[in-house]
């Protein structure tokens, strides 16, 4: 189902895990950027690796981002619902040629570094391995919204990006360009995490010929150590207790200068102040926490 909504964003957490801090950050960028332009946002749950699934976790999420007031449009979705149209986008790689069977292991690859891999002349049936994309003309820059020129540096860009996984899984990149187009989305608004995969990203849409949705990649809530919170380094879940404290956390992160009167206000109050209040130029200057990937302080 295609919308012709003017603005149509979406946060699409993984669920392995309960949302933290910095997954708060994206949650709430996302929504305000889709509000303050009349938009939708959509849940997009993307339980498509389940070994990587933590039983619960989606309906964690629901519960978080309901406490915070983040309202999602419509009814949430979910990637492991969608196999036939990943399947579809699949077959259309092939026929295009765009797509090999390929054996190699990750250590092999990673041997290989940027050099060509073996399998890309076999003809082997689709069934016996990975499938990757055939990168003939990678992309290595883009245009991001809050970044603007964003490079990736080429130690980061694998020639060969995987579209369906060895174990048969369908991989991150096919899924989410997948489904990004099935719901028309038209900004994606993201932590900078993502910032190298949105290179692939690009080349799949490319490939598809569908015009891209715009970039907009959020800086990252590091750790006192200086990593980014995620779940792997145990980021603490998020307290649903304290949702006024955390909305104005993530606010502030992001740049708003959130006034004393809202300290302690209800969820709705705060997000309703955001969504008048929110400017990416506030934004933009949280974005020397991100790398010299950028190149310039401006935003588009
Ligand atoms: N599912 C991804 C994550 O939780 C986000 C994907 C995206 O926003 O493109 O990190």
């Amino acid at each position: 189902m295609t919308c012709s909504l003017s603005y149509i964003g979406r946060f699409a957490p993984s669920p392995s895990g309960p949302l933290h801090f910095g997954s708060l950050v994206t949650a709430v960028g996302s929504y305000l950027q889709a509000k303050s332009n009349d938009g939708k946002w959509l849940l997009r749950i993307e339980d498509i690796d389940p070994p990587r699934e933590v039983v619960g976790a989606s309906d964690a999420i629901f519960r978080c981002l309901d406490a915070h007031a983040l309202h999602w449009d419509g009814q949430p979705s979910y990637q492991s619902q969608h196999s036939e149209r990943y399947e579809a986008r699949i077959q259309q790689l092939v026929e295009a040629d765009l797509a090999y069977v390929c054996q190699c292991t990750r250590a092999s690859l990673t041997k290989l570094g940027s050099g060509d891999c073996p399998c890309l002349k076999n003809k082997m049936p689709l069934v016996e391995g990975a499938i990757r994309f055939r990168h003939n003309q990678p992309i290595q820059t883009f245009e991001d919204r809050l970044l603007r020129r964003v490079t990736i540096p080429p130690e980061e860009l694998t020639t060969q990006f995987a579209i369906r996984r060895r174990d048969g899984l369908f991989a991150y990149q096919l899924a989410v360009v997948t489904d990004d187009i099935e719901q028309g989305i038209t900004e994606v608004a993201r932590g900078a995490d993502l910032l190298s995969a949105t290179v692939f990203q690009l080349a799949l849409y490319q490939a598809f010929k569908h015009t891209p949705p715009s970039f907009l990649h959020f800086p990252l809530v590091m750790n006192t150590s200086g990593l980014k919170l995620s779940k792997q380094n145990h980021a603490p879940a998020i307290v649903l207790s304290q949702a006024s404290n955390n909305l104005t956390h993530a606010l502030r992160f992001l740049g708003l200068r959130v006034p004393d009167n809202l300290l302690g206000a209800l969820p709705e109050v705060i997000l309703e102040w955001a969504v008048v209040n929110w400017n990416l130029d506030d934004v933009v200057a949280k974005t020397e926490q991100i790398d010299n990937r950028i190149e310039g302080p401006d935003r588009i």
